[in-house]
């Protein structure tokens, strides 16, 4: 059950979502204006002045309870979120494991995070200082439709456990995933204006969302991560931002063809390539270059597309009309401009109205917009490299940095190469998950993929603000009487010596 009204709305109009499972509409909700925006940061403001005097231990549990419900209402959750985007059930299930692994890692670390930490006061004994977290107050979150549950709620975490309120605006098509994953946080013991949640156009509310907020944490394209960034320097308010990527893969001279394929493949298309961290460039080395791509070429053209809530599809649609033209665009202007299409490069609406096969390509040169632009969609190419350099140097020859992977015989090799890549994150011998699965670590991009990281202490941590408390026992650090200036200077010169003698930093 998906309660709208959780929806702060006064317009008395609503807004139809399609599924990309049929292409009709499924459901209307309603819309809220910017006068909703500024009274949902009045009631997440409120409700946060009683939740960061809650003990961090608590507001920890809720997030292990949404854990275990998230868990327990496993195969609604995997409904809702294949019917919101098209993607195959077990792209679903990845989702939900992800916005489970967040949960359980906030909902026990936060507390250690958080606890007040002790710094060395300049005159030892005598000056105490302590580091204090404070919560910023209410963070305005705004999602992309590609994750809905995990991009929509897992960053809203991090900031709850931290003492934050929300003012949460998701992109419509994945609205109702987002109320449904708020619904279950109530469940779980959140109170119940702490995360407010709005519905709209970007370009209509957006500028609202980010107008109120104590901090902007914002997932979706670099063009509008930009203007989200200047909207925010004006009130000199904080900002992350978690963009786009073009993300390369590369395949090592030592490679085994057959693995590095099998991974290849989850890495491209992965909910049919609509993933920040998915990969769309492949730097294969001369050496395993034809026995890669014999093994490559045929998983993909034994994938089995479908539009089902089961789980028998490998790879499921494309979220909207509008992403399938995007993807039907890169294709055909790369076509025109000489490329050649190994395999797929046709839609499928005899499987769904946005299904497009995994697609392939060779030849792609600097003038076709696939070369450096994000497609996010099942589309790869495919370059080939005689040396390591070559293959590093072409990787990093682009403005993102978000993810990358390296595929290699050898994990050691593997890793050396991985340290010479521009990207926020590496795998190596796998696509994505093993960073993006491993939440006790920064995951963010460097470049035009962001500013910024989820996950990890930084992922909670951007949602405070430090605050040094001094305390001065004893004597004072004034001049005492009968001392002179001179000799006060002197006593302190003697002083700055003796703690470079004994090591003190
Ligand atoms: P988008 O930028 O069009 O929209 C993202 C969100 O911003 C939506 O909620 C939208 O309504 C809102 N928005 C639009 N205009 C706005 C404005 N002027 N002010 C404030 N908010 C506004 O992106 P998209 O097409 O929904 O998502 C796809 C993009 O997201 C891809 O580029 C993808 O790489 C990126 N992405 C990045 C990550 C990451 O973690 N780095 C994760 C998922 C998606």
């Amino acid at each position: 059950m998906i309660d709208k009204n959780i929806v702060l709305s006064s317009s008395g109009t609503t807004t139809s979502v399609v599924t990309p499972l049929t292409g009709s509409h499924y459901a209307a909700l309603p819309v809220s204006t910017v006068d909703d925006v500024a009274e949902a940061y009045a009631r997440a403001a409120a409700a946060q002045r009683e939740w960061c005097a809650v003990a961090p231990r608590e507001r920890g549990q809720v997030l292990l309870r949404f854990h275990d419900l998230l868990l327990s209402r496993q195969a609604e959750a995997l409904d809702i979120i294949q019917t919101a985007t098209g993607k195959a059930r077990w792209h679903a299930f990845e989702e939900l494991a992800g916005t489970a692994v967040g949960a359980r890692y906030y909902g026990r670390r936060a507390e250690r995070m958080l606890a007040c930490t002790r710094r060395s006061g300049f005159l030892p004994g005598v000056i105490r200082v302590d580091e204090v977290r404070r919560p910023k107050g209410v963070v305005g979150v705004i999602s992309p439709w590609n994750y809905p549950l995990e991009l929509g709620v897992s960053d809203g975490l991090a900031a709850v456990a931290a003492g934050n309120g929300v003012v949460h605006k998701p992109d419509v098509q994945g609205a109702l995933t987002a109320l449904w994953g708020v619904g279950l946080l109530r469940e779980a013991g959140m109170p119940e204006d702490l995360w407010q949640v709005v519905v709209g156009d970007g370009p209509t509310i957006g500028g609202a969302v980010v107008d109120g907020a104590d901090h902007v944490c914002f997932t979706g394209s670099t063009r509008t991560g930009r203007e989200v960034a200047k909207r925010a320097a004006e009130r000199l308010v904080g900002v992350s931002l978690e963009l786009g990527g073009k993300n390369a893969l590369l395949v090592l001279d030592d490679a085994n063809p057959d693995r590095a394929a099998e991974i290849a493949v989850r890495a491209c298309f992965t909910s049919a390539g609509q993933l920040c961290v998915s990969t769309e460039r492949l730097y294969v080395h001369d050496a395993v270059h034809d026995a890669f791509m014999e093994c490559f070429l045929r998983r993909v053209r034994h994938m089995r597309l479908g539009v089902g809530l089961d789980w028998s599809a490998e790879m499921g649609s494309l979220a909207s009309q509008r992403q399938l033209g995007v993807v039907e665009e890169h294709v055909r202007d790369a076509v025109e401009k000489g490329a050649r299409v190994l395999t797929g490069g046709k839609r499928r609406p005899d499987v769904g109205p946005y299904c497009y096969e995994p697609t392939v390509l060779a030849g792609v040169t600097e003038d076709m917009t696939c070369f450096a632009e994000e497609t996010f969609g099942p589309v790869v190419s495919v370059y080939r490299c005689s040396t390591v350099d070559e293959a590093v140097h072409m990787a990093n020859d682009t403005r993102y940095g978000l993810n990358a992977s390296v595929l290699s015989g050898n994990v050691r090799s593997g890793r050396v190469v991985a340290a010479r890549l521009n990207s926020g994150s590496v795998n190596v011998n796998e696509g994505y998950a093993s960073s993006y699965g491993s939440v006790d670590a920064p995951m963010g991009g460097i470049g035009d993929s962001g500013i910024g990281r989820r996950h990890g202490a930084e992922g909670l941590l951007r949602f405070t603000e430090a605050q040094t408390i001094a305390s001065r026992r004893g004597i004072g650090l004034g001049r005492p009487p009968l001392v002179g200036f001179r000799s006060l200077a002197r006593g302190y010169t003697l002083l700055l010596k003796l703690f470079r003698a004994l090591g003190r930093s």
